[in-house]
C-alpha cells in the first residue's frame, strides 16, 4: 500500500492512501454531449494562499465545498463569529452537488421519520432565505433560480394510486399540504401527461426547487463578504493529504494539503460527499483503530434539454416508484451488483431547460457517461410524456447535456451527521444520496449547534456518527 507522508513533521501524522486521493474526479461536465463546464467563478486563485506548506489558523477547517460543506460555512459565517476555511479537491460544485436537479420536495418523503424531519426545517430554511432575498431587493429566481412550483407524485396503477391515497392521508396529518388527485384532476394539471383510468397524484402545491448552480455561486459569493474580515478563505484545487494530531491531547488540530497546513481551533468538519468515509477510515487506520462510515458512491445520470418549447410542465413531476428505486430486471448477469435503477423525475428550471432523470447504479467512483443509462432515462420519460416518444435521442444532440454525479449513499437512507466517535473536535456531515440540496441548510444547522452547543432544532440522535459503530460492531459480533 502506497502511503503519503513519509516525512513526519508533527508528533503524529495521519497519513491517507494515495488511492483515496487519486479517485476521478467527478464531471457533472465533460466534452461531447456531456454537459460543458460553465466557466466557474470559484478562481483558484481567489483567498487561497499559493506558497508551499503555508500554515494559516481558523475557528473552523471544512473539508468538502459542496453544497453541504459550503451552507455549513454559511451557517458559522452569518451564526457566529467564528472564522471558517473550506478545502476542496477540485472546486465547489463539482461533485454530486454539480449534478444535482435541484427539487426540495417532501413528495417522496415519509412522515414520522428522521429525515422527514430534518428535510421539513431544512425546506423552512429556504424558504426564509429566498423571502429575505426578496426583502433585500433580490429576485430568488436570478440569485438561486428559486421557483414555488409544487410537485406531483404521479402513480399509473391502482396499486400505486392506493398508496398515494394513503401518503396524502398521512402528509395532511402531519400538517403539510397536499391533495390527491384523479386521473381527471390529473390531466387538468398536466396535459402533456400521459393519463389512463388508473393515473393518480399527491399534489404538493408548496414543494420548491432551487438550481444547484445558482445557489452554489450565490452561497459562495456571501461567504465571500466575510474575506475581508478574515473570517473566510476558500483553498480549491488542494486535495486533503493528512489531518495532524496533537500529541498533548488527541485532538486533530491541522488539515494538511499539498500546499497549505490549516489548523483548527474549535473544530473539522468533514463534508466530503462519497469521498468521505475513506477519508475517515484512513484517518482511523493509522491509529489503529477502525471507523468503517460506509458512505458509498451512487452514480447518478440527468439529461438536460435546452430550449424546450415542444413539452409543458407545469410542475415538478416524480414518478411513485421512486420512492422505492426499484432495480431495473432486464439488465445482463454482468451487471450484477450493479443494482441500475431508473425513475422518472421531470423539472423545468430557471432558464428553461427541461431536466429529465434520473438512474443510481453502484458502480465505484466512476463518472464516465454511459449513454445505454441515458437511453434508459430516455425510454422511461417517454413511457409518461407521448410527445417525447416521438423523437428520437440523437434528434435532441444539439441541445442536449448529460450531468454525472456520485450521490453519496448510506444503506439505511440517513446521514451522518455528528462528531466523530473518540475525536472530540472532528465532524461528520455526508450521506444525504439523493437529498443532500434538500437537507442542505437544517444540516447546516444542526452542524452549528452541535458545535457551538446549542439545543438543536431537529433531534440529532438518528443521525448520530456512533450508530454506524453499533452497526460495525455487531456485524463484527456475527461473524
Ligand atoms: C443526478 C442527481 C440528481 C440529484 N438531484 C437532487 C435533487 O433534485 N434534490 C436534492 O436534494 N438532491 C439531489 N441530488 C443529491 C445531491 O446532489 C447530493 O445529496 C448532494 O450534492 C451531496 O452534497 P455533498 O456536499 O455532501 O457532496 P458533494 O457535492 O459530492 O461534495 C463533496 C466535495 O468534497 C470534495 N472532496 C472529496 N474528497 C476530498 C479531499 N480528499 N480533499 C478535499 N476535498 C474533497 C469533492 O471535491 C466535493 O466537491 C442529486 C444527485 C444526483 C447525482
Amino acid at each position: 500500500m502506497d502511503w503519503t507522508g513519509a516525512i513526519i513533521m508533527e508528533p503524529v501524522f495521519i497519513g491517507f492512501r494515495i488511492s483515496a486521493l487519486m479517485q476521478p474526479p467527478i464531471h457533472s461536465i465533460a466534452s461531447n454531449n456531456i454537459m460543458a463546464s460553465s466557466p466557474s467563478p470559484f478562481s483558484p486563485n481567489d483567498n487561497q494562499l499559493s506558497s508551499a506548506s503555508h500554515s494559516q489558523t481558523f475557528d473552523v477547517v471544512i473539508v468538502g465545498a459542496g453544497i453541504i460543506g459550503l451552507t455549513i460555512a454559511r451557517q458559522f459565517l452569518i451564526g457566529s463569529d467564528l472564522s471558517v476555511a473550506i478545502i476542496d479537491k477540485s472546486v465547489p460544485c463539482s461533485g454530486a452537488t454539480g449534478a444535482g436537479q435541484g427539487y426540495l420536495w417532501m413528495a417522496h418523503k415519509t412522515p414520522g421519520t428522521a429525515t422527514w424531519d430534518l428535510t421539513w426545517r431544512s425546506h423552512q430554511l429556504w424558504k426564509l432565505l429566498a423571502n429575505s432575498l426578496q426583502e433585500q431587493g433580490l429576485n430568488p429566481l436570478v440569485e438561486l433560480g428559486w421557483k414555488k412550483t409544487g410537485s406531483l407524485l404521479v402513480g399509473r396503477s391502482q396499486d400505486e394510486s392506493d398508496m398515494l391515497k394513503g401518503r396524502v392521508k398521512q402528509f395532511n396529518e402531519a400538517g403539510l399540504k397536499a391533495e390527491y388527485l384523479c386521473s381527471s384532476d390529473l390531466i387538468k394539471q398536466e396535459p402533456d401527461l400521459l393519463v389512463d383510468k388508473d393515473s393518480a397524484a399527491a399534489f404538493l402545491p408548496d414543494d420548491c426547487q432551487l438550481d444547484a448552480h445558482l445557489t452554489v455561486a450565490h452561497i459562495e459569493k456571501a461567504n465571500r463578504n466575510f474575506a475581508s474580515k478574515g473570517r473566510y478563505a476558500g483553498f480549491y484545487n488542494e486535495p486533503v493529504k493528512c489531518f495532524i494530531r496533537s500529541d498533548s491531547n488527541g485532538e486533530v488540530k491541522a488539515v494538511q494539503t499539498f500546499k497549505n497546513t490549516l489548523y483548527s481551533k474549535k473544530a473539522i468538519i468533514v463534508a466530503a460527499g462519497c469521498w468521505s468515509g475513506c477519508l475517515i477510515q484512513d484517518l482511523f487506520r493509522n491509529w489503529g483503530m477502525e471507523l468503517d462510515v460506509p458512505v458509498k458512491p451512487r452514480k447518478g445520470h440527468l439529461l438536460e434539454l435546452q430550449n424546450v418549447n415542444f413539452l409543458q410542465l407545469n410542475h415538478g413531476l416524480m414518478e411513485a416508484g421512486y420512492v422505492d428505486h426499484a432495480t431495473m430486471p432486464d439488465l445482463e448477469s454482468s451487471d450484477h451488483g450493479r443494482d441500475l435503477s431508473v425513475s422518472m423525475t421531470a423539472t423545468v428550471d430557471a432558464t428553461g431547460n427541461l431536466l429529465i432523470g434520473s438512474s443510481r447504479e453502484f458502480v465505484g467512483f466512476n463518472t464516465d457517461l454511459n449513454e445505454s443509462v441515458v437511453s434508459h432515462i430516455w425510454k422511461r420519460v417517454g413511457e409518461f410524456f407521448p410527445k417525447l416518444k416521438k423523437l428520437s435521442l440523437s434528434d435532441l444532440s444539439a441541445s442536449r447535456k448529460v450531468r454525472i454525479g456520485l450521490r453519496p449513499y448510506m444503506a439505511d437512507g440517513k446521514p451522518v451527521i455528528g462528531p466523530v466517535p473518540g475525536l472530540s473536535n472532528v465532524y461528520l456531515a455526508a450521506g444525504h444520496e439523493g437529498g443532500g440540496l434538500s437537507m442542505a441548510l437544517g444540516t447546516a444547522e444542526m452542524v452549528v449547534d452541535m458545535v457551538l452547543g446549542y439545543p438543536g432544532k431537529v433531534d440529532s440522535t438518528p443521525f448520530a456518527v456512533h450508530r454506524v459503530l453499533d452497526q460495525m460492531h455487531a456485524t463484527q459480533g456475527k461473524s
